[in-house]
């Protein structure tokens, strides 16, 4: 039984989850089933091991088991096999998990290596028919490995007459922000879709991690309206800047936003500071710091689609921003196209200092300018740290409204289903919260107390899964 989970066990750990783009399975819940699934090989394994034991020490006493163990590579292996399991088990635990989550991931992979070979070898030598589905276990890991690894060799190489690689364009925010913007334009085509996380690589930072982003924005060049902004002039220069750009591929940015943490976050926020820096101390607006970079991607939690639901509450706490921002994008462009039914969008934003609309400022005002016609659109800010020095200068736009402190989740749902009751309750209401845990707890909270009333719709993305 131990060997046949290990095919679940297998799947549901992988980056590409074939079966859960099919079945619309967001990431965070195969995770779940990973982690159980583990447990549950990991369960009837030592069962396997206890009934040999017991059965051995009834035989031929204690003695007996270790002269077994000595005498057989069978048996060497699959105690190997079980120890590695042990370790597998003990390292996942939630706080040795959320404590070093990159030495949690170096040692469960050399974990899964010993455990893999374990397994496999004790199968084999014994030609236990159980081989099998070690092999289709391991057949799956190595397919999706080499999956990835093409996915990251399409995504960023570029060959030709010569071969080119992305490069990051790695921005600090101003000072005090603690997060930089990262943009990569991209050497093959990517085509955007909200929801959409990529991992990052930079090998100046580290050649083995690589980290989840959500992809905030994305631009591309030449855009069709520079491309229809040029004069069609018969051999003029500007004709030539037209055929230019009519013949030239476009070429798609991803933007990302990243708060600073304690790991690789950390180490780019100071590499990007300090590049800023040396570029000319007294400047605050900061210059931008080219990393070489790749990118693996896209990833999509499939399950997300807000296009049938008339209001949106979308609720973003610090780097939580990066979330929203690309569906109400894509509901204010599908809108003016009459292709979604939202008919009211607002976003809250809770942030520590109100200069961190920095981050997303330009992003805020190409959704105003989206929006201009259908006014659909509201903002509000929550400033929960303000601090007098940064916090003068509440801007960001005719329609943002600042508070200080937190958000009032339950007057904020009030507020939105006050309209949606108004027009005799035909509306559904979609609530979704992308930032800390304890925001997340007061928006469910809140959405809990009034579900009875309206059709609502709750959903989180915790920008985690350890
Ligand atoms: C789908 C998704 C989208 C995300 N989008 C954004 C975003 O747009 N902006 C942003 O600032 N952050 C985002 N994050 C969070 C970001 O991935 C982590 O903050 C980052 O990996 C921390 O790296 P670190 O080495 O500095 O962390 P550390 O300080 O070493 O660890 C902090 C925490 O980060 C998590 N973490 C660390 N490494 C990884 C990893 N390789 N994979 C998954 N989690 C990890 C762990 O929970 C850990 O406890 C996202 C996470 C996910 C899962």
């Amino acid at each position: 039984m131990a060997t046949v989970n290990m095919i679940p066990l297998f799947v549901c750990m992988m980056r590409n989850n074939y079966v859960g783009k099919a079945v619309g399975v967001p990431f965070n819940t195969w995770n779940l089933y990973h982690r159980w699934a583990g447990r549950i090989v990991a369960l009837e394994s030592f069962a396997h091991m206890g009934a040999w034991t017991v059965n051995q020490v009834d035989h031929s006493n204690w003695a007996g088991v270790g002269v077994a163990i000595k005498g057989s590579l069978f048996f060497q292996m699959g105690l190997m096999a079980e120890i590695a399991l042990f370790f597998l088990i003990f390292l996942s635990l939630s706080p040795l998990r959320h404590a070093h989550y990159q030495i949690f991931l170096a040692t469960h992979q050399l974990c899964i290596a010993f455990f893999l070979v374990g397994a496999w070898l004790h199968c084999h030598i014994d030609e236990l028919p159980h081989e099998k589905f070690v092999n289709i276990a391991i057949g799956i890991w190595a397919f999706e490995r080499l999956h990835r690894l093409v996915t990251i060799y399409r995504k960023n190489v570029r060959l030709g007459k010569g071969w080119s690689l992305n490069s990051a364009e790695v921005k600090v925010a101003p000072a005090g922000e603690d997060a930089v913007r990262v943009s990569i334009t991209m050497k093959k085509g990517w085509e955007f879709k909200p929801g959409q996380h990529a991992y990052l690589y930079v090998p100046r930072l580290s050649w083995t991690q690589s980290h989840p982003f959500s992809i905030a924005w994305s631009t591309t060049t030449p855009s069709l309206a520079e491309v229809q902004m040029q004069p069609l002039e018969v051999s003029s220069t500007t004709s030539l800047a037209h055929r230019n750009l009519l013949t030239s591929k476009p070429r798609t940015t991803i933007h990302f936003v990243i708060s600073r943490r304690h790991g690789f976050t950390g180490r780019l926020y100071r590499e990007a500071y300090k590049a800023a820096h040396s570029t000319d101390p007294e400047k605050v607006d900061i210059a931008p710091k080219r990393f070489l970079a790749f990118v693996e991607g896209p990833y999509c939690n499939e399950a997300h689609s807000f296009d049938s639901f008339s209001s949106l509450l979308f609720v973003a706490g610090g780097s939580g921003i990066t979330h929203p921002l690309g569906y109400i994008r894509h509901l204010l462009v599908a809108s003016s196209e009459g292709l979604v039914a939202a008919r009211r969008i607002k976003l809250a934003w809770v942030v520590r200092n109100s200069r961190n609309i920095s981050w997303v400022s330009d992003w805020l005002e190409e959704l105003w300018r989206l929006d201009a016609r259908r006014g659909m659109l509201e903002v509000e800010i929550y400033v929960t740290r303000p601090c007098s020095q940064y916090d003068t200068d509440m801007s960001g736009g005719p329609r943002v409204k600042w508070f200080a402190g937190r958000p009032q989740m339950e007057v904020i749902l009030a507020g939105m289903l006050a309209p949606t009751r108004m027009r005799g309750g035909r509306g559904a209401l979609a609530v979704n919260v992308c930032g800390p845990g304890s925001l997340a707890d007061n928006v469910r909270a809140a959405v809990r107390e009034r579900v009875d009333e309206a059709r609502i719709e709750f959903s989180e993305e915790s920008f985690t899964w350890s």
